[in-house]
């Protein structure tokens, strides 16, 4: 990139250098010439009025050689020199292109190169009216050397030149400057990707730029702590998991010690493989939870059009004496029946899980204890509310208890009565919900309950 800006920069500095001295030199050539023509025809003029004074006109054509700075000879029509400023000519004859020119009546000029030097030429012709006609009688040829332009264009290329090398030097300096300042923070975004993939999960990056740029380090910070928290999510899913299985372990094993010692009878023989039985049901019952948790989106509905009122009767009906053994009163508010297209026992399953929730995590501090349930009903949209009073979630977890393996409970509620869980009832009820088209979403404060939202479009 640096070496195509420079490539650009040098060019232009370059096309302009050469278009700008080229111009000027240019110039100053046609101003000399113009001002050596102007010498010229008055030379002519004079010579022309004071024709009969010799000695005049020498001593003008010498003071007009002096002031223009050139080398004039007056010629006869034979080519013949008869006025020199330098009288070195006098008596010879001189030929060259822009005498003939002269003579045939047409003045004209020429550049020469002599000794490396350059030498501007040019002749007028002497037009003298004789009455009756007007004839050319001779020319005026007037010379000088060009090499004080010559200079003039040296001294301008060689100013022309440092001011490049300078503006070069300080617009490769700002280009620099800006390229590293665009790339740094593509850089650390670089670096950032590497942190992660070798497993720094949550790392972040400052954000110091607004734009595009800035945008795209918050996507970055964001799906950085996002995959933190998908890690934390997980560990302490494997953690409580595991924690389940070893306790019914841990009992059989225990249960087995003791019938190994020998000296038990038939009863009691009975009772402890009664016992182991209970606990291997257990830990069933949690690989069963575990493979449906595994297959999560692998989920298909059965729909039909059922009425929501009833499966919500249904879920209530079963959640109740629970809710009634836990000092929880369910209050079923504005419900009217509503028929809509869904999976009848994947939706109670939903409502099963939230109303779950709603009991599990209830505030034991709270004197009445309520769970309420409406249905809100516009034309667009039906909204379905499970409201708690129970412990909250804090501002910060609500956007996660969604996520697989998220419980609250591992950052320390403590106040919280006897809670089992693994994270895992809310992923699936979002799933589901999802599964069908429709949106959940929570609101609610820590320490004064929950809300759950199910939004239903009707259209
Ligand atoms: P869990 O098995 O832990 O209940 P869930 O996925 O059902 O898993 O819930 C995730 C977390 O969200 C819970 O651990 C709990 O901290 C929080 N949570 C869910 N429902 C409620 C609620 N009604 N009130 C307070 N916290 C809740």
């Amino acid at each position: 990139m640096l070496v195509i800006y420079s490539i650009i920069i040098i060019s232009s500095f370059t096309l302009f250098g050469v278009v700008a001295l080229d111009n000027y030199e240019s110039k100053r050539i046609k101003n000399e010439e113009i001002r050596l023509f102007q010498t010229a025809n008055i030379v002519a003029d004079t010579y022309k009025a004071n024709q009969e004074d010799i000695i005049l006109i020498r001593t003008m054509v010498k003071s007009y050689g002096r002031q223009a700075n050139a080398r004039i000879l007056i010629l006869d029509f034979d080519k013949k020199v008869m006025i020199d400023n330098h009288n070195t000519y006098i008596g010879e004859k001189i030929d060259n292109e822009e005498i003939r020119s002269s003579l045939a009546a047409k003045p004209k000029s020429g550049m020469y190169k002599l000794q490396n030097k350059y030498v501007l030429q040019l002749a007028v012709p002497i037009t003298i009216d004789r009455g009756y006609e007007r004839r050319t009688e001779g020319a005026v040829l007037v010379s000088a050397s060009m090499e004080a332009v010559a200079l003039d264009v040296n001294d301008l290329k060689n100013t022309l030149l440092k001011v490049s090398i300078s503006a070069l030097s300080i617009a490769l300096l700002l280009t620099i400057v800006a390229a590293s300042s665009l790339t740094k923070p593509l850089r650390s975004l670089t670096d950032a990707v590497g942190k992660l993939s070798s497993g720094h999960l949550g790392y972040k990056v400052k954000k110091q730029e607004s734009g595009e740029i800035g945008k795209l380090i918050e996507a970055f910070n964001e799906m950085s702590g996002k995959l933190r928290q998908i890690e934390n999510n997980r560990k302490s899913f494997i953690n409580s998991i595991s924690h389940e299985l070893k306790t019914p372990l841990t009992a059989i094993r225990a249960l087995i010690d003791s019938l190994s010692m020998g000296n038990s009878g038939l009863e009691t023989y009975k009772e402890y493989l009664e016992d182991i039985e209970e606990e291997t049901k257990r830990m069933g019952q949690l690989v069963d939870y575990l493979l449906g948790s595994i297959k999560l989106e692998d989920i298909s509905l059965e729909v039909s059009v059922e009425d929501i009122s009833q499966i919500l009767e249904d879920a209530v009906k079963l959640i109740k004496p629970y809710a009634e053994k836990s000092d929880v009163e369910v209050i079923i508010e504005r419900f009217e029946s509503l028929k809509i297209k869904c999976d009848r026992n994947k939706l109670k399953e939903v409502l099963l899980n939230l109303l779950d929730n709603a009991v599990k995590y209830r505030d034991p501090d709270k004197k009445q204890k309520h769970i309420t349930i409406s249905l809100e009903n516009n034309k667009n949209e039906a909204r379905l509310i499970i409201e708690d009073n129970g412990l909250g979630i804090k501002k910060d977890d609500l956007s996660n208890v969604f996520d697989r393996g998220f419980r609250v409970l591992d950052s320390g509620i403590t106040r919280s009565p006897q809670v089992e869980g693994y994270g895992i009832g809310l992923a699936i009820v979002k799933n589901i919900i999802e599964k069908h088209n429709w949106k959940i979403s929570v609101e609610g404060e820590y320490g004064s309950g929950s809300i759950f939202i199910i939004t239903i479009p009707l259209s």
